[in-house]
């Protein structure tokens, strides 16, 4: 990596120069105040002195490009491409039943019940979670009914229904500043971005944006290019002080949203400083943005790593890119949250659904209905 020094009266301009100097993928590694010049120790400047540095052979990331947009009602499964595919997928699946009969059993466990835990399992449902739905549709059922499969699955998505709470674009705006949380990567930005524009257009909304992202200059310009696209004024705080000014100076607006940094979220820094945000008197509400991409419970432990910071509700981010819909219902039954959003794709605005109990429902079950 190339490293370099930079000082300057200020943070934009320290930003200014090492983005002519370093590039847009530069990254700020340490920034500190520093005081030079003057005579006999008086009359000092105050200056920034930054570290940045950049990657000269960044390892490139194959971005996979998305061509299939899943459409909230139907629920593929990729067929298996041959005939080992076929064989193996029947394997684990007798394994899985194996596991399953060597593990605590439901409370019922005919071939239906047993069939529909397996769907939920392969769904990457919690097992507890999905042990805790089959169980409440056995008890559900008239003493000694036989229900089909079909039946059994078509209570399991009421059960689900039932559960969830709708989430209504009107309790977004309850407080003025909003604040989107999350690890680097998992689309923060681009959700930010395809919110504004929701508000904007379906509510005639007046929106601001403010970044605290300054970790990254890239991530800097992405929000910048999306403020132009959108025509929204954009605030880059690189301290608490000039958060809360910010705040102040676009108090004009119906709505502010706040981009944060993109940092490792296992840096305690990183929850710290987001802490520091919420404790400085400004009412906002924190939404934390994750990728149905991640494994069910890779996605649970970053829940738990965003546990000191009150939370309104999570979004969840890249429905396109998976067939396994389990963390849409393990996280809202086992952390007692709401999902605000899914988004289901690149394109800003349209790629945005405000998450309800039926979507989910349809893409737990396979839209399976008796
Ligand atoms: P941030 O680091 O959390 O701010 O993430 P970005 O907003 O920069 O997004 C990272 C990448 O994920 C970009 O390439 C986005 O286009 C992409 N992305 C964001 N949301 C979605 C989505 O819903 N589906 C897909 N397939 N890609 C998405």
């Amino acid at each position: 990596m190339k490293v370099k020094k930079y000082i300057a009266p200020s943070m934009p301009e320290a930003m200014q120069k090492i983005r002519k100097d370093l590039g847009i993928h530069a990254v700020i590694l340490q920034s500190k105040e520093v005081k030079s010049g003057g005579f006999l120790g008086l009359f000092k400047k105050k200056n920034i002195e930054v570290i940045a540095g950049v990657d000269p052979n960044p390892i490139q990331t194959s971005e996979k490009k998305i061509e299939k947009k899943n459409v909230p009602t139907k629920v593929e499964t990729v067929p298996p491409t041959n005939e080992n595919d076929k064989i193996l997928t029947e394997i684990q699946q007798l394994k899985k039943m194996i596991d399953l009969q060597q593990g605590e059993q439901l409370d019922d466990n005919r071939q239906e019940f047993q069939l529909a835990l397996h769907h939920l399992l392969d769904q990457e449902v919690e097992e507890t979670v999905a042990k805790e739905i089959i169980n409440a549709v056995i008890k559900k059922r008239k003493k000694d009914e036989v229900l089909s499969y079909e039946r059994v699955m078509s209570t399991v998505g009421d059960y689900i229904e039932e559960k969830l709470k709708p989430f209504h674009l009107s309790s977004l705006t309850q407080n003025k500043v909003i604040q989107f949380v999350g690890p680097t990567g998992v689309g923060k930005t681009t959700t930010i971005a395809k919110i504004a524009a929701t508000l904007m257009l379906k509510k005639s909304k007046k929106v601001a944006f403010i970044t605290t992202d300054t970790y990254r200059i890239a991530a800097i310009e992405q929000l910048k290019t999306y403020a132009r696209i959108l025509d929204v004024p954009l605030e880059v705080a690189y301290s608490l002080g000039d958060f809360q000014a910010a705040v102040e100076k676009l108090q004009d607006y119906d709505v502010i949203l706040v981009d944060t940094a993109g940092r490792n979220f296992r840096e305690q820094k990183y929850v710290q400083s987001l802490r520091e945000t919420i404790a400085s008197g400004i009412e906002m509400d924190t939404y934390l943005v994750l990728a149905l991409t991640a494994k069910s419970k890779d996605i649970q432990e970053t829940f738990d790593q965003f546990d000191s910071i009150p939370k309104k509700a999570v979004i969840f981010t890249k429905v396109d890119e998976t067939t396994q819909y389990g963390s849409l219902i393990n996280i809202p039954f086992t952390r007692n949250i709401d999902i605000a959003f899914l988004t289901n794709g690149q394109d800003v605005p349209d790629d945005l659904l405000a998450c309800d109990a039926e979507i989910v429902r349809n893409f737990i079950t396979g839209d399976a209905r008796e």
